[in-house]
Parts: structure tokens; sequence; C-alpha cells
């Protein structure tokens, strides 16, 4: 790595540093891409390469997140000898099926062969994500790969052309509430690299803007996006050792056939699950609120049951990326690739992307040592990426699953017989590419809402706040908040009176408050109250906002939340 200072056009005197890659975001992505990349550069007698990883969770795991069931097939392309070498694992699946949840009680199991193929998991691996991208960044340091946690990426850098990404700005430190700089004002870096990785994960702002400068998606359907809550609970030992390697998606309620979702149960040892709810951001309610509806899941009778006894230890969410192959934005362009989730490898099917991410990672390493032994990193250069993604197994798994999302947003039953149909027509089903629209836009107005609010009356019915508390969130309270709304009137003029303020509902960290009782109390409060301290990073106002007036930017390095062993 190489280092100077650099005087901006703001005036701030910037650190300069040089690293041939960069990579942003520590997550499974952006480490296999790190760990193949150098391997692959070793061998080909550039080992004085410089590749740095940069993460904006105060460590490696805290801001990663899944349910979560791997398989181990893009783990076991990079580490062929994963197992012998130690990568975590919390169980074999041992067993699964799907449970339809009856109204008011009860349920409908389905099981062995009638499993849908994309749930069937024999085979695959339950995980804790966090001891996964741990143990990964054991090996990555190993290699002599640079990983700097705590580093928020704040801006892209661009060339003089505007067009070819140079680097990553990070952010400043040590700026208060009113934007003065604090006695520990530290500015953010200039990271400049010949290729810059986005593994941001999902709906990763610099991903966001990078998209939306070059155009990258403009050929590609948009994206949309589920929301996923997640809890891990102790449970009483006979009945975490009987559901040790189980996992269990359940259909029905609450959701029911108002959009699309369902929950989960993981026995990931001994006495403990990890337990979860799904839903999709396109639902119409306005007042569709994640973290309500894992509660009233929580209190159905048949997962009642399951937690009776026990205790919730840790909470955490974060939106999934549910758009597949036909939502993908160009992978690579000048100076840059997309990874991971923030590339959109997630096969909303089989609710996993593990493997996908890890795959992406690779093959994007493949393309760039390619493109730094032939001294050629522009978007021809780096244009092997695509290719290999084309011809690779990922291509084919995502691309038989091409229209499945879509089709729920059609409607339940659509869903339903579209993606029956998609299965035996190797993924086309009734339409060869269904289009689909933004999750915001298709929220209808609040006079037509239907969902209601839990009871918080029992043990399995934790508030916002005390799942905050257990989500491990913490950020510097003197800082602007980094989430911002950029146009306040809009909040007190037209969304009270049309979408009721919806981000006091769908926000399952507790941010955003609407406390007044008229608008001219809102007017002269200011609008939304906004608890920037209490953010998980889910990511979800940047993307059910109606107005899409909401901008989820980057604290300072080392906020947010802390899933350690999620
Ligand atoms: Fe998620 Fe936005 Fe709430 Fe933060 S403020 S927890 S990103 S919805």
């Amino acid at each position: 790595m190489t280092g100077g200072i650099n005087l901006n056009a703001s005036g701030v005197e910037r650190e300069e540093l040089e690293v041939d890659v960069l990579l942003v975001g520590a997550g499974p992505a952006s480490l296999a891409c790190a760990i193949h990349l150098k391997r692959l550069l070793n061998e080909r007698g550039k080992d004085d390469a410089t590749i740095l990883v940069l993460e904006k969770a105060e460590d490696v795991g805290y801001h990663t997140l899944s349910g979560a069931v791997m398989d181990p097939k893009g783990m076991a392309e990079l580490f062929p000898d994963w197992k012998e070498k130690g990568c975590p694992t919390e169980a074999e699946v041992t067993f699964d099926c799907v449970d339809y949840l009856k109204k008011g009680g009860g349920k409908f199991r389905i099981k062995g062969k009638l499993v849908p193929p994309g749930l069937q998991n024999h085979g695959n691996h339950i995980v804790s994500l966090y001891r996964v991208v741990r143990w990964m960044r054991d090996q990555a340091e190993g290699m002599e790969i640079e990983i700097y946690p705590g580093f928020a990426g704040s801006g892209v850098l661009y060339d003089d052309t505007g067009k070819r990404v140079v680097g990553v700005q990070t952010r400043d430190a040590g700026i208060a509430k009113d934007g003065a700089q604090k006695p520990n004002f530290e500015p953010g870096m200039d990271v400049k690299a010949q290729v810059t990785v986005f593994g941001e994960g999902p709906r990763g702002s610099l991903t966001k803007s990078l998209v939306s400068k070059l155009g990258l998606a403009k050929d590609s359907n948009n994206q949309v996006y589920e929301t996923g809550i997640k809890e891990i609970w102790s449970i009483p030992e006979d009945r975490g050792k009987a559901m040790l390697g189980s996992v269990i998606h359940t259909m029905g309620e609450p959701l029911g056939t108002s959009g699309y979702g369902g929950g989960w149960i993981y026995g990931i040892s001994d006495n403990r699950l990890s337990i979860g709810y799904v839903v999709g951001l396109d639902h119409a309610d306005a007042k569709l609120d994640p973290h309500a509806m894992f509660v009233q899941w929580k209190q159905h009778p048949e997962i009642a049951k399951l937690l009776e006894g026990g205790k919730c230890e840790r909470y955490g969410a974060k939106t999934i990326p549910g758009g597949g192959y036909f939502s993908m934005p160009k992978l690579a362009g000048d100076g840059f690739c997309v990874i991971g989730d923030a590339a959109g490898f997630v096969n909303m099917s089989r609710l996993k992307g593990i493997h996908l991410a890890i795959k992406s990672g690779m093959l994007a390493a493949e393309a760039i040592a390619d493109a730094l032994v032939k001294g050629d990193t522009s978007a021809a250069g780096l244009a092997g990426y695509a290719e290999r993604f084309e011809s690779s197994w990922a291509k084919e798994e995502l691309w038989s699953v091409r229209n499945f999302r879509q089709a729920f947003q059609a409607g339940f039953l659509t869903g339903v017989i579209d993606t029956g149909i998609q299965m035996i027509t190797g993924g086309r089903g009734l339409v060869a590419r269904r289009k689909i629209h933004e999750d915001h836009e298709s929220t209808r107005p609040v006079s037509e809402s239907r969902l209601t609010k839990p009871q918080f009356d029992d043990t399995r019915s934790m508030d916002k706040l005390t799942d905050v508390y257990l989500s491990g969130a913490t950020h510097e309270e003197d800082q602007p908040s980094h989430l911002v709304v950029t146009d306040t009137s809009i909040c007190v003029d037209r969304c009270t009176q049309e979408y009721g303020n919806p981000c006091q509902h769908f926000c399952p960290a507790a941010v955003y408050e609407w406390p007044h009782q008229n608008a001219d109390a809102a007017k002269s409060a200011g609008g939304v109250v906004i608890n920037a301290s209490n953010c998980v990073h889910c990511k979800t106002c940047d993307v059910a906002d109606p107005y899409q007036i909401i901008e989820w930017t980057v604290p300072e390095g080392g906020g947010g939340p802390q899933y350690i062993d999620m």
C-alpha cells in the first residue's frame, strides 16, 4: 500500500491510500473474492499486489445477518477442505418441512417428497453467518489480506471523466450533530484502487449511487426486497435436542395471502433456535410492520409452544434482495465490480444466497486477476466477470427461477400457479420475462389499511425497543443523523393524509416516531422524530418509503448493530 496527503476541494486534508484492489464490505462475497484473488495473484507471480477490505461495522461479522441455511457448494469451491479446516456450522439438516399455520391455531404439515424442491434442505448446513465470516476473516488475514473494520465508505471516487471508479472515500469522524468539527475530528481517507469491488450487502448506499449514476440497471427489472426479522432463542434442552438439525418453514398466518413472506424455525444447538419472519416490502398496506407481523407469528399457538419456557437472546433485521436474475445490475464497469447481495445474488425460491455470494466473489476475483495481469482494469478488462457468471452454475441456478418472485407480485394465487408452471418449464412459467415494480409503488392509501398491531402481553412479544437492545445497536450520539429525509414538508403536508407516515410502522427498530396530534404540531416540531441511534442498518426505510425521500447514508464507522453469534 502507498499513501499521501490530499487537500481536496472542501479544504479538508485527507490521507490518501493506494491499493491494487479495494473491497467494500466484509461479508461472504467480499471475503471469498479477496481470498480467491490473493491465491490467483500469488500463482501468477503478483504476490506483491495489495488487497484491502473495508468494513463499516466495529468488527467483522457485526453487520452480517442471515437465517441461515447454507448450501455448502460455494464454500466447498473456495475451500475444498472446508470441513477439515474447521469452517463452523451449527448442524447438518436432518429434517425439513413446510407448515401451513391456520387462523386461530393448528397447522397443516407438508413433508418428505411433497416439500417444494426449493425448500428441501438435506445436505445443507444450518450456520451462524457471523461465525462463518469470522472464520473466513481469519483465513484471509492468514494470507496477508488487510481488513479494516470500523471504516464506512461514504462516497464513490471517480476519475475526471466521471465514469471510471477509482476508489472510495471513508466517512469523516468527529462531526457534531450541528455539523461542527469536534476536538476528535478525523477526516475520512481517500482509498484509491485499480479495481473497487462493491460487496456492501443489500441496498448498499455506495452501490445504490453507483448503479444510479452509471445506469447499471437500465436494462434490468426493478430490484425488490423483503425484510427479514430474526431472533435467537434459548429453549429447554429436551425440546432443543429434538429440534437440532430441523428446518421448518411456515406459510399462512399471520400474512395469509395478503403478500409474500413466511417464517422459519431452525434447530441450531441442543438448546437454541433461530427463528424469523420474512415479509415482501411490496405489500400494499401502508401500515405494514414486519416486526409486528413477526410478533403475531410468535403468538400463533404452533410457534408459541416451541418457544414456551424459552428466552430471546438476540435480535436483528435486514433486507433481502429478492428480484433474482432479471433484477441484477451490470456486474462490472471501468474500475469496479459488484458482488453478492449488492448485485442481487439471491435465490428467493430457496431462501438462499450465501453460496451464490461466495461464487460471485470468486468469479469476480478471476476476472480481476486477469485484468491486473494484463494491466487493463477497464470495463472491457473486467468483462470476464459477467462472462464467467453466464457460464457458471450460479447463472444456471438463478435462471431456473428467473420469474419466481415477480409472479407473487401479481397476487398470491397467481404466484402459486405460475411458480408451479415454472417448475415444469425450466423457470419460464406463464410469461417469458415477468416485470416487477418497485416495492414502494405497491403502497395503497392509509384509508385502505387492514393490518392490525399485536398485543404485547407475553414473554414472546417483545416491543421494538426491547429488541433493539438485543441487537446491540449503538452509535455515537453526537453526529448528524445518517437517516436523511430530503423533503420534510412532504411528511407533514402529504404523507400524513395519504399514507399515515408509514415510516413509524415499517422500521423494525422504532427509529421513526410520529408523536404529533395534528399537522400544526407536526410542523412546529419539524416533522418526523428520528432516533437514529436505534438503527440496525436493515435499509427497509430506504426501500419502502412511498415518496423515496428517505436516504440511508453511513453513520460514523463502527456504529450499528452487533450481531454476535447471529
Ligand atoms: Fe432499518 Fe431504516 Fe429503521 Fe435503520 S432506520 S432500522 S435502516 S428501517
